[in-house]
Parts: C-alpha cells; sequence; structure tokens
C-alpha cells in the first residue's frame, strides 16, 4: 500500500512538472514515506532525517514525511526532527501538490469515505504490472497491530472507478493488476453492496488483463465463494495470502485474530478441494508475549502440515499505542530468534521440496526485470509469486519455460520454443 501511495505522489508531482532526482544529494525536495509496522522501520526514519538534516545545512532543501509514521508520531517527529518543513497522515497523501506550495503544512485528517484522486498520472514502477486499490484501513483491531491506528477504519473504493482504473490499464496494455487493501474480504462497493467475489468475477470477465492478483486476506473474513471464482477463471491467478499468525488457540485469541487454528485448517482444505494447485502464503509473528515452547510447536505444526508456498515470518514487537502493548513482552529475544531461524529453515525445506517438483514442468512466467547478475538473463515470477531466472527473454512478457533447476527461493529455466 505504501509503494502504492508514493506511486501516486509521484505521478502528481510529475503532472505538475517535477522532475524525479537520482538521489536525496541532487534533490530539492525529499518526501519520505513511512511504514510502522515494525519498530525497526521509526528508527530508520530518525537516522535518514538526520542525514537529510545535515544536506539542508549546506543548501536549500524541503523535508517532507509521509505515511504511517507521520500520521501515528508527529509530534515525536516534530521534537526530534522540527527541521522537517511538511508532514501528511496516512489519508492525506494527495494534497502534496498543495503542501510543497507552503512553507511549513501539515493534515493528519482522516476520511470516513474512499478519496478518489486521478489514476491517470500514476508514476508505476513499470509499464506491465499495476497496483490498484481498491479498500484501505482495518477494522480488525488485532491486539499487535497499528495499522487501524495509522490507516483509519476501512474504506471502500468503488467499483465503477476500480473498473474504470482496470479499462484504463488495458488500453495501457498492462499485463497484471494486483488488487490492494490491507483486509480486501471486507470490500464491499459503497454503492452496489458488491463484495469482492463478484467483483473478481466482473473484472475476470469483462476485462482482458491477463493476471489478476488479490492481497490481503483475512482467515475469518475470506468467503470460500472467492475460491469458486478462482476455479472458474484461471486468470484469477491461484495464490492467495491468507496469513495465520499463530498456531496456538491461546496466542489466536491474545491476538485477536478472530478464529481458531481449526478453523484456520477447516477453511484452507476447502480452498484446497475447490482450487486444488491453489498456492498459499502466509505471515508468521514468534514470540508474542505468553508464547511458550508448546505454542511455538503448534506453528510448527501447522506450517508442515499446510507446507505454504511462502512465508513472511517477524519476531513480535511490541508497538505503542495497540492492546498487546500492555502485555509484558516476556519472550526473552534470543528465544524470539532461535524460533524464527527454527521455522525459517523449515520453511526453506519445505519451499526446495515444492520448487524440486517443479523442475521438468513447462510454467507461464511473466517477466519483470533483467538480472543484476547476468545481463543475459531476465527475472520472472510464475502465478505463486516464486522468482523464475530466465536465460534470455525480453521485461513485460509472458514465457512458457521449462523448468531446469530448482532452490529454495527460486527456480531457472529457458523459454519453451515450439
Ligand atoms: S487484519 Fe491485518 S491490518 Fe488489520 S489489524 Fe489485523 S494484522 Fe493489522
Amino acid at each position: 500500500m505504501n509503494v502504492n501511495d508514493s506511486e501516486k505522489m509521484a505521478g502528481i508531482l510529475i503532472s505538475e512538472g517535477y522532475k524525479p532526482a537520482d538521489d536525496e544529494n541532487s534533490a530539492d525536495i525529499v518526501i519520505v514515506n513511512t511504514c510502522s509496522v515494525r519498530e525497526k522501520a521509526k528508527e530508520k526514519l530518525f537516522s535518514f532525517l538526520g542525514k537529510l538534516n545535515g544536506i539542508k545545512e549546506k543548501r536549500e532543501l524541503k523535508i517532507i514525511v509521509t505515511g504511517c509514521v507521520s500520521q501515528l508520531l508527529k509530534d515525536k517527529i516534530r521534537k526530534r526532527a522540527p527541521y522537517v518543513d511538511i508532514m501528511l497522515g496516512t489519508n492525506s497523501y494527495f494534497k502534496i501538490k498543495d503542501a510543497l506550495k507552503k512553507t511549513k503544512f501539515s493534515d493528519f485528517q482522516f476520511y470516513k469515505n474512499w478519496i478518489e484522486i486521478p489514476f491517470e498520472p500514476i508514476l508505476r514502477k513499470n509499464d506491465f504490472s499495476a497496483y490498484v486499490s481498491i479498500m484501505e484501513g482495518c477494522d480488525s483491531f488485532c491486539t499487535y497491530c497499528v495499522v487501524p491506528f495509522s490507516r483509519g477504519r476501512e474504506k471502500f473504493r468503488p467499483s465503477s472507478s476500480i473498473l474504470k482504473e482496470i479499462r484504463f490499464l488495458e488500453e495501457q496494455e498492462f499485463k497484471e493488476v494486483q488488487l490492494l487493501g490491507q483486509n480486501v474480504d471486507s470490500y464491499r462497493d459503497p454503492e452496489t453492496g458488491m463484495d469482492l467475489a463478484s467483483l473478481l468475477e466482473k473484472i475476470a470477465k469483462s476485462s482482458s488483463i491477463q493476471w489478476i492478483r488479490f492481497l490481503t486476506s483475512h482467515p475469518a473474513k475470506f468467503s470460500i465463494r472467492i475460491a469458486e471464482i478462482m476455479a472458474k477463471y484461471p486468470k484469477i491467478l491461484h495464490s492467495i495470502h491468507i496469513p495465520f499468525q499463530a498456531g496456538s488457540n491461546k496466542i489466536l485469541e491474545l491476538m485477536n485474530r478472530g478464529y481458531s487454528i481449526e478453523k484456520y485448517l477447516d477453511l484452507v482444505n476447502k480452498i484446497k478441494e475447490i482450487v486444488p494447485d491453489i498456492a498459499l502464503s502466509t505471515d508468521v509473528i514468534v514470540g508474542f508475549p505468553g508464547e511458550t515452547d508448546k505454542d511455538f510447536q503448534y506453528t510448527v505444526d501447522v506450517l508442515k502440515e499446510i507446507e505454504f508456498e511462502n512465508m513472511f515470518s517477524f519476531k513480535y514487537s511490541p508497538r505503542p499505542g495497540t492492546k498487546a502493548y500492555l502485555l509484558e513482552d516476556n519472550v526473552p529475544d534470543e528465544v524470539k530468534t532461535e524460533r524464527l531461524i527454527y521455522i525459517q529453515n523449515l520453511q526453506k525445506e519445505i519451499q526446495l521440496k515444492n520448487n524440486l517438483k517443479r523442475v521438468g514442468k513447462v510454467m507461464k512466467v511473466l517477466t519483470e526485470n533483467i538480472n543484476k547478475k547476468n545481463p543475459n538473463e531476465t527475472v520472472g515470477r510464475i502465478y505463486t509469486g516464486r522468482i523464475v531466472n530466465v536465460k534470455g527473454g525480453k521485461v513485460g512478457e509472458f514465457y512458457d519455460i521449462l523448468i531446469e533447476e530448482a532452490g529454495p527461493h527460486n527456480l531457472k529455466g529457458s523459454i519453451k520454443e515450439d
């Protein structure tokens, strides 16, 4: 979501005549778009701001902080970095153009409804794959998470605007769209009440976009109809990011996740029945307050049972303002690290096993970049998001790739000649 907000701000500024600079040393204006999901990001911000201030002491430089840290820690930023000129909250990034006309400016207002900004000038990362926001914010209040405070409550984008943006992308010959939201399963069109399953069906039926992805799903809100629609329209890629976070019901309850692990496993089994080649990915937090060895073992059991395609794992870090912040952070850091390394090694083995099964198969790949280490190769992804190094090829194209080698994190292959 942050990357997409940055693309939108960059697009607005370019349409106003601003030009992108190579780096902060050659820029007249620096916008730092921040994330506060983890503690580390906040500290990184202050050290980067210090560096910018060093530049500002020698010449004119406008420093702007936008995004979640700006929204949540405005007073701290004002105190620790008084040289920051402009601060915009998560719902106000679209005010960047007007903000730049002022010397000092800040806006942290939350809006109840979706604010539509023109999507035409969005400066996208490339011309074949696009993010399309469909909702923002979250009402789930997991006890460890700052998103409901940093992004506000759920706001849904009218499907008419979503479809208009997708039509525009189609005309520009984009090949892939990724529908974005903190909690996409909550989606309800504010005008018609349409849910995510129907929205996906409508896009799949009416658009020539060849790959459709969506992110992120919530196990307590996922409707099985989404899986049915995925099975019906293969262009909705058979890949779901559906975090379970922890395998112990005690911890899930403390996290306020709204499901038991039995319900999660049941949902996954139902999805697998409907979409047999589904690739599931997850987020896992280790070392949540009160997590015993036994609780951790339940997490390990789930990872072994489901064999996720991908896992994003984190050590619990207390975030001020959340309910979990009030709990004693009583799992020692060495234990958190040990648990993290354990599940990462386990996941690595699972991924290697899954990837080796792909050797000898032909898989469709959308190439995204030239391989920085080898300019004779392109780097792309299969439907699950797994990276493939391709011998030859052009960026931004679909190829049928014969998979020849596999590692835990990526595959290698050649373009299949007809
Ligand atoms: S559902 Fe996701 S975004 Fe919402 S509070 Fe929970 S972890 Fe945060």
